[in-house]
């Protein structure tokens, strides 16, 4: 059978996730996933600290991914591996081109959700001057390496930003007998979670240094050594700050991307805040019957909201009707780093509605508010927040017309 009524595209914890809850809803669906196994990025994430909030357990990532991929397996959902989606045509529904051993297949459907993931920022995102040596890698595919192909590809590394998966191979490399020789983060707060700062770094005496960038590879073909340098407040490098440190590894952890060129093909709008595909309460994108979730609509912290908005999306599906959609953008103020989801589709019921959102500064006793034309409908005081900590809301939006003015606004203590 070619044909289905939702065809999700990746097999991580979001799609698997939206899956079964698709089929539990006696939706059809086929999930397409290009690797060789389901189970997504958690597959090389042998850490704990996976599904606290959902399982009230600590898990290791291929544990969480086995807890839904055995319901697949279960419940008979059907699902390709080895199976690349190269393209999207928006004909009869939905009409997908997915690339496989056994040449091109085409598989049709009304609704199609993206649960792409995200991708690493690389050094070439960064400016890093210097010869191209063998040596240097990004967090993630140093992560794959070690955890599922059992290599240790150094003896001694330097990584260079405090992305989360950076600190975490900063441990893994260490119990592995290798040297880490530093963290050098160019902002001057950490971008990983605290938790990982103290159980990743200060537990194994790895010196995290702020306000610090890697200037400059050096050696050919293997790396032999990094230039670091001080950057001021305006992430300049100070001249007269240069340091050379020895290694033949560096590890750059940056950032990661939401993964969305199949989308933009198909005129799915990106929220520049967020990255990721534009949704609405429901998850779907400003092309109809196109929804998002997962890391594709935002990079996530935590695993259990990936899977949340995977099954958000699945009793979207199972709800929708075909009446018209209105769809409204809700303003974002303040100290907001973003918000997702960041449209409203005024025609749907949009009580009790998850949001996600994220500070773009350090911030004390800040006030969290969202109103609906100037009257509030939700307000909250938080202790702390931290840009790296994604903050989860439930909304409880009265009935909203196409003339409606939703605000949401980060308010700093004065
Ligand atoms: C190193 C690291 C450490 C983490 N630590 C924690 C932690 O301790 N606790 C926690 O709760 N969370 C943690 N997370 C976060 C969590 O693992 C992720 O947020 C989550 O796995 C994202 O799920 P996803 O399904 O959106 O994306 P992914 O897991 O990336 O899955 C997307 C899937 O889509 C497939 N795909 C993409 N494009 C195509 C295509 N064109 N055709 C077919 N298939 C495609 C990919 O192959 C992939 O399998 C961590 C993440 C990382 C990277």
């Amino acid at each position: 059978m070619n044909n289905y009524n939702t065809i999700v595209i990746g097999g991580g914890p979001a799609g698997l996730a939206c899956a079964v809850k698709l089929h539990k809803n006696n939706v059809s669906c086929l999930i397409i996933e290009r690797e060789q196994y389901l189970g997504g990025i958690l597959k090389q994430c042998i850490h704990d600290g996976f599904g606290l909030q959902r399982f009230k357990e600590k898990l290791s990532g291929p544990e969480y991914a086995e807890r839904f991929v055995n319901e697949v397996f279960e419940l008979n959902i059907p699902f390709i591996v080895n199976a690349f989606v190269v393209s999207i045509e928006k004909k009869d529904g939905y009409t997908i081109n997915v690339s496989t051993v056994e040449g091109i297949k085409t598989y049709t459907c009304e609704n199609l959700v993206l649960a792409t993931g995200c991708r690493e920022r690389t050094s070439k995102q960064v400016e890093i001057h210097g010869s191209r040596p063998k040596g240097v890698y990004t967090a993630g595919a140093v992560q794959h390496l070690v955890n599922v192909d059992g290599v240790i590809p150094c003896k001694k590394c330097v990584i260079l930003g405090s992305g989360d998966i950076g600190l975490i191979m900063a441990r893994r490399l260490t119990l592995e007998g290798v040297k880490v020789e530093a963290v050098y983060e160019i902002m001057p707060n950490p971008s990983g979670l605290k938790r990982n700062i103290y159980q990743c770094l200060v537990d194994y005496d790895i010196p995290l240094y702020l306000s610090h960038t890697v200037k400059r590879t050096i050696g050919y073909p293997n790396l032999e050594a990094v230039e670091v340098m001080e950057v001021d407040e305006k992430l300049k490098p100070i001249e007269g700050t240069e340091k050379i440190i020895e290694c033949d590894c560096l590890i750059v952890s940056v950032g990661l991307i939401p993964e969305n060129e199949l989308a933009g093909r198909i005129g799915v709008l990106s929220d520049a805040r967020a990255k990721g595909a534009r949704c609405d309460l429901d998850f779907e994108t400003n092309v109809e019957h196109v929804y998002t979730c997962g890391n594709a609509t935002h990079v996530n912290d935590l695993v259990d909201y990936v899977s949340e908005s995977g099954e958000v999306v699945a009793d979207a599906i199972r709800d929708r009707n075909d009446s018209e959609r209105k769809l409204i953008d809700i303003e974002v103020k303040g100290r907001c780093a973003y918000l997702v989801p960041e449209m409203i589709d005024v025609n749907k019921k949009n009580n009790k509605r998850v949001m996600y959102f994220r500070s773009n500064k350090i911030l004390k006793n800040a006030t969290v508010t969202m109103k609906v034309d100037d009257k509030e409908i939700l307000r909250r005081v938080y202790a702390n927040l931290r840009p790296p900590e994604m903050e989860r809301i439930v909304v409880d939006y009265p009935e909203l017309s196409e003339n409606s003015k939703v605000v949401f606004e980060i308010e700093e203590a004065k």
